[in-house]
């Protein structure tokens, strides 16, 4: 209807081949144009010696409706993991962490009765001031009025000091790589309130074809041309040129989904809300690095959680074999596991061989005994996860006002207020229905 509309997407995760795929459904013509041999970005998986290692995200849930929607679409098998346990460490000793519901908040054991009492008041003071949960997803949704403190400050002032060490910052270093004193307190209350409300189903699900699955099915529909760094980004009178290595072009609109550190080396001359926004973005580092274990040797644990004041390198430990066929080879498995962000920063420019000895040796001094065949492989991430603290959710929250879709280029991913893999496609899917929007306004 509108493919005389160019549009060009740059960045093949999540969050740009959702929007390059709406695109294309709503009848504009899209090209992708990815720097790496590979597509997914932080949602890819490789494979070697029989086991999958997916180098960044590595579960959803069911709570995910953009990115299932598309698995779905797309005929991407999933798999419920569920029910698994999550346990926290505290003081040498392992407790269930699971928190999907009241009755689980209940059940807390790695916090005294009274924190938990605490938690469960302060959730019954948020549902009836707020009446619904709040998105998570859409942190540019949340109220004002939680955007002024950091989440540390508030669990320790509304729930406990050990609810802040023991659960939330646990939680917090494992799912965003960094401490929780660097979150805005709205995007805890945000994720608490959808967590604990039954009407969102937290169940761990896997893709079946690894994490990689959803974008290799995306870009089987989708032109994308990988290996093919874009280089050059300048406005020009019919739009943008979009420049790499072997070809120039020209587009009506730009969607620059890559990390805001990318875009920012991008966009020396583009419109300065945009710049300015990817400009100061700030992220998280870490190291996802996986050992070859006995497939059994975690159990129904999905996830092993180790705050910081327990131990200052290792953060988690996430179980691979619950995947299934393509995590577990001939009794045998893997354990990825993740890095306080100050280790991750120390450790990030070390060699690999120094990385996996370090992490070995904090690893058998939490858990002794433990049986770690071999290191396994290892991703560095210096942009892992945007740091969404009180400054970046305003700063976004202004720009969606006043900059997206300047002159016709577009931001997209998660660090726009759109956390995970989920908050990235929803990012990707509103940038697509406004740029279709404007498209069906405009004679062609
Ligand atoms: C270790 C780790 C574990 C995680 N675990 C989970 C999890 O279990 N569940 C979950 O929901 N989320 C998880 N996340 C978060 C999730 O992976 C991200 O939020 C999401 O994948 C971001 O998608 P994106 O499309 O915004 O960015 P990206 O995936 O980073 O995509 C950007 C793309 O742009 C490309 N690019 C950059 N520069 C250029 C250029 N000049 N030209 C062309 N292309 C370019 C990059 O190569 C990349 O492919 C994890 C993240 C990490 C790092």
């Amino acid at each position: 209807m509108h493919s005389s509309t160019r549009c060009a997407v740059i960045g093949a995760g999540i969050a740009g081949l959702t929007c390059a795929y709406e695109l294309k459904q709503g009848g504009l013509s899209v090209h992708v144009y990815e720097r790496d041999p590979t597509i997914g970005g932080r949602m890819g998986t490789r494979c070697k010696h029989h086991l999958a290692f997916d180098v960044g995200a590595n579960f959803l849930v069911r709570a995910y409706t953009s990115v299932l929607q598309l698995a779905d679409e797309l005929g991407v098998a999933v798999r419920c993991a569920s029910p698994v346990e999550q346990v926290v460490y505290r003081g040498g000793q392992l407790y269930r962490m699971n928190m999907t519901s009241m009755r689980d908040v209940l059940r807390l054991k790695g916090v005294r009765l009274w924190s938990r009492l605490e938690l469960m008041a302060c959730v019954i003071r948020l549902r009836l001031k707020h009446r619904q949960a709040l998105d998570f997803f859409d942190l540019s949704s949340t109220p004002d009025e939680l955007n002024h403190e950091d989440a540390y400050s508030y669990a320790r002032r509304e729930i406990s000091q050990e609810f802040a060490d023991y659960i939330l910052d646990a939680f917090h270093s494992c799912m965003m790589f960094s401490r929780s004193t660097e979150a805005s307190a709205a995007a805890f209350v945000a994720l608490l309130s959808m967590m604990i409300d039954p009407s969102f189903d937290f169940s761990i699900l896997h893709t079946v074809g690894d994490m990689q699955a959803i974008p290799d099915a995306i870009a089987g529909s989708v032109p994308v041309s990988t290996g093919c760094a874009v280089t050059g980004l300048e406005p020009d009178a019919r739009g943008w040129r979009v420049t790499t290595a072997g070809s120039s072009q020209v587009y009506r609109n730009v969607v620059l989904a890559t990390t805001a550190g990318a875009a920012h080396s991008l966009l020396s001359r583009g419109p300065t809300a945009a710049r300015e926004l990817v400009r100061a973005t700030r992220y998280a580092t870490t190291i996802n690095v996986s050992f070859r274990v006995p497939r059994n040797i975690l159990g129904r644990v999905h996830c092993f959680y180790i705050p910081y004041v327990e131990n200052q390198v290792v953060s988690e430990l996430t179980n691979e074999s619950l995947k299934g066929e393509t995590t577990t080879h001939e009794g045998w498995s893997l354990i990825n596991v993740g890095l306080h962000e100050s280790a991750a920063r120390e450790l990030v420019e070390r060699t690999d061989g120094e990385v996996f000895e370090l992490v070995k040796k904090e690893l058998l001094s939490l858990k002794p005994g433990l049986h770690l065949a071999e290191p396994y492989d290892l991703q560095r991430w210096p942009e892992a996860i945007p740091k969404y603290d009180c400054a970046q959710i305003a700063r976004v929250r202004s720009f969606q006002e006043v900059g997206q879709g300047e002159g016709g280029l577009y931001l997209c991913g998660d660090y726009l207020n759109a956390p995970w893999i989920e908050g990235a496609s929803r990012s990707g899917r509103k940038v697509a229905r406004s740029i279709l929007t404007l498209a069906s306004q405009v004679p062609q």
